[in-house]
C-alpha cells in the first residue's frame, strides 16, 4: 500500500505577482507572446517559480553558410512575462560565435521586436 497522502489542495501560490505562479498555458501562448532575454542571475534569484520564466537549451550554428556543419549548444534564460514586470533585468547582450572566429552580438532591438505586439502589462 502506498504511503502517499494528499495533504492539501493547492491554489495559485502567489496572489500578488510577480512572480506569476500558476498553471502554465499552452505552448501556442508562449509562441504568441514572444520572449526577451533574461539575466541568468535574475532568473535564478527571482523567476524560477514564474510561469513566464524559462531556462532552455539553444542551438548555435557556427557557420550560417553551412547550417548542417558545426553546432554548439548552451543554456539561456528567457522571460515571456509582462514587459513591465518589476523583476525584469535583461542582463548583458548575448554574444554568439560565428565562422572564422567572428563574434556576433545580439542587439536589444531583437528582444524589443519579439514583444512589441504586447501592451506593457500584458
Ligand atoms: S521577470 Fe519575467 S520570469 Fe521573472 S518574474 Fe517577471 S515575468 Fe516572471
Amino acid at each position: 500500500m502506498s504511503k502517499l497522502k494528499k495533504l492539501q489542495e493547492t491554489t495559485r501560490a502567489n496572489v500578488k505577482p510577480p512572480p506569476w505562479e500558476d498553471v502554465c498555458p499552452e505552448l501556442e501562448t508562449y509562441r504568441w507572446r514572444g520572449h526577451r532575454r533574461l539575466a541568468a542571475r535574475t532568473y535564478f534569484t527571482k523567476c524560477t517559480t514564474c510561469m513566464w520564466g524559462c531556462r532552455m537549451p539553444v542551438e548555435i550554428i557556427i557557420d550560417n553558410w553551412n547550417p548542417r556543419g558545426k553546432k554548439k549548444h548552451r543554456f539561456e534564460t528567457f522571460c515571456y512575462g509582462p514587459r513591465n514586470c518589476k523583476f525584469y533585468k535583461a542582463g548583458s547582450n548575448r554574444k554568439v560565435e560565428g565562422r572564422n572566429g567572428m563574434v556576433f552580438t545580439e542587439e536589444d532591438w531583437v528582444d524589443e521586436q519579439n514583444v512589441e505586439h504586447r501592451e506593457p502589462e500584458e
